[in-house]
């Protein structure tokens, strides 16, 4: 078996970026899942990967634990600190792309940021962040990718007891707004110019050459940030806390909480149940996105420009090019999955219509838009009145006649498959009341391949009845 090839950037960094900790062991590590896929791709042989290397139990050799500091602005309320309290950086490789990535545990239990908690994490959000984490990586979305998912064969509690679990997660870095505001909010600007030179090497090696790194960097996450907010808009995906401590620089989706898809289209559609202000709905995302990238700025205006005001002017027009990024990108998913080529002054309200009367008739997102790109005929059976279908469809079908994309194009941009919430739900309780774990394995296979039809697997493509619809999500 070939040691894993880590080579740790993060760890050698200053003392007080982390503290160093190992897992805490558990009772009966058991493997739920490896993906080998993956695996492969990080250049680690699967071997290396056993039960006990998964729970922490062994110390891979090279593996440098520790808990990474951070900050973060919860539901817009600063906390200097927070901290990885549950998660551990094992330590990085360099994939195969030549792409160092992070591989880190969640739910290996307490460090010095766990405060009063218990550093561990029950299986069902664990086997919600592989399924909806793998599912997002299948539909071409940066984001943070599950190695594998073990159960402890101890307990934690959650109100109930519930079995305990370990994810192994894989991201291009864990670098979020938050660390960034960790060192601000000290005044440590040497810490902050120490991590922003970490960040432009791991993300924006370019940035590194130009007259203000610090300036192309921040430019470089509004840029990626407004093109993952599109991705997540033309998905029906509503990601539930984004706090800035839940937002990378990297622009890979991170934190898969009480997360979820939408089914009948509502741009006000809320799920957290933790979120009663509707804070983080699914329209507000990109305006959220926005406001955290601001707090970004803040901790890098000394680094921006020479003088006070032309470090705000500078941090306030990068920030002003979120919004024309963003509408650009929204306006290209939605032009590719209507098959719409070229671009026409007019479709912004061709795009817009369609969804306001898809919310008046609450026709379900993903299903709308994979009977466009299969069975057009079908799509107007989607909504409540057939006929608001039918006026909408007349002007669709005259813009794609001027200029559409291949009908054969349009299945691969409008997913037949989704991690719909109940079936999410219906894997972890069979999991958890039965220690059956085959809706997982399904589910897991199925959003493998979620443009493709599998005619096996179609109730997995419908919508909840109203008696399994899930109304509100828990992390
Ligand atoms: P999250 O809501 O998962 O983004 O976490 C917010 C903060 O709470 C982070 O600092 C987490 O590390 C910490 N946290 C969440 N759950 C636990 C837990 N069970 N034990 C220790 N810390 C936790
Ligand atoms: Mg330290
Ligand atoms: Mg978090």
């Amino acid at each position: 078996m070939a040691p894993i090839p880590f080579d740790n950037s993060y760890a050698r960094l200053p003392d007080r970026f982390f503290a160093r900790q190992p897992a805490t062991p558990v009772a009966a590590p058991r493997l739920i899942r490896l993906n080998t896929a993956l695996a492969a791709q990080l250049g680690i042989d699967p071997a290396a990967l056993t039960p006990d290397v998964l729970a922490g139990n062994s110390v891979p050799e090279g593996a440098e634990p520790l808990a990474q500091a951070y900050a973060g602005h919860q539901f817009g309320h600063f906390t200097p600190r927070l901290g990885d309290g549950r998660a551990l950086l094992l330590g990085e490789v360099v994939d195969r792309d030549g792409q160092r990535r992070d591989i880190a545990f969640k739910g290996s239990g307490p460090t010095p940021f766990s405060r009063h908690a218990d550093g561990r994490a029950a299986l069902g959000p664990v086997l919600r962040e592989y399924i909806v984490s793998e599912a997002m990586a299948a539909f071409g979305v940066p984001t943070t990718r599950a190695l594998a998912a073990v159960t402890t064969g101890e307990e934690v509690f959650r109100e109930t007891p519930l079995p305990g679990a370990v994810l192994t997660r894989v991201a291009a870095s864990h670098i979020r707004v938050g660390t960034f505001q960790y060192f601000a909010a000290r005044g440590d600007e040497e810490a902050v110019r120490i991590l922003l030179d970490h960040a432009i090497a791991r993300h924006d090696p370019a940035a590194a050459q130009t007259e203000r790194p610090a300036l192309a960097f921040y430019q470089g996450v509004v840029a990626r940030q407004a093109a993952l907010i599109a991705r997540w808009l033309g998905l029906g995906f509503i990601h539930g806390v984004m706090n800035t401590d839940n937002m990378t620089v990297s622009g890979e989706t991170i934190d898969y909480g009480p997360c979820a898809f939408m089914e009948a289209y509502d741009p006000g559609a809320v799920f957290s149940s933790i979120d009663h202000a509707g804070r983080y709905a699914y329209a507000n995302q990109p305006r959220i996105a926005q406001w955290n990238l601001a707090r970004l700025a803040e901790t890098l205006l000394p680094l921006l420009a020479d003088g006070e005001e032309a470090q705000i002017e500078a941090a306030q027009t990068a920030l002003a090019g979120f919004a024309p990024i963003f509408q650009a990108a929204w306006l290209d998913v939605f032009r590719t999955k209507l098959g719409l080529a070229g671009a026409e002054e007019a479709d912004l309200d061709l795009i817009q219509d369609l969804l306001s009367r898809m919310a008046a008739n609450q026709a379900d997102f993903t299903l709308t838009f994979r009977a466009l790109a299969t069975q057009p005929g079908e799509a107007r059976t989607l909504f409540a009145d057939p006929a608001a279908f039918d006026r909408w469809a007349e002007g669709w079908a005259a813009r794609r006649a001027r200029a559409g994309l291949p009908d054969a194009a349009m299945p691969a941009a409008n997913p037949a498959f989704i991690p719909r919430n109940h079936l999410v739900e219906e894997a972890i309780a069979a999991a958890v009341a039965r220690d059956d774990f085959a809706p997982f394995e399904t589910l897991v296979e199925v959003l493998a391949r979620p443009f493709e039809d599998q005619p096996a697997h179609a109730r997995l493509a419908l919508p909840a009845r109203p008696e399994e619809r899930v109304l509100a999500t828990f992390c």
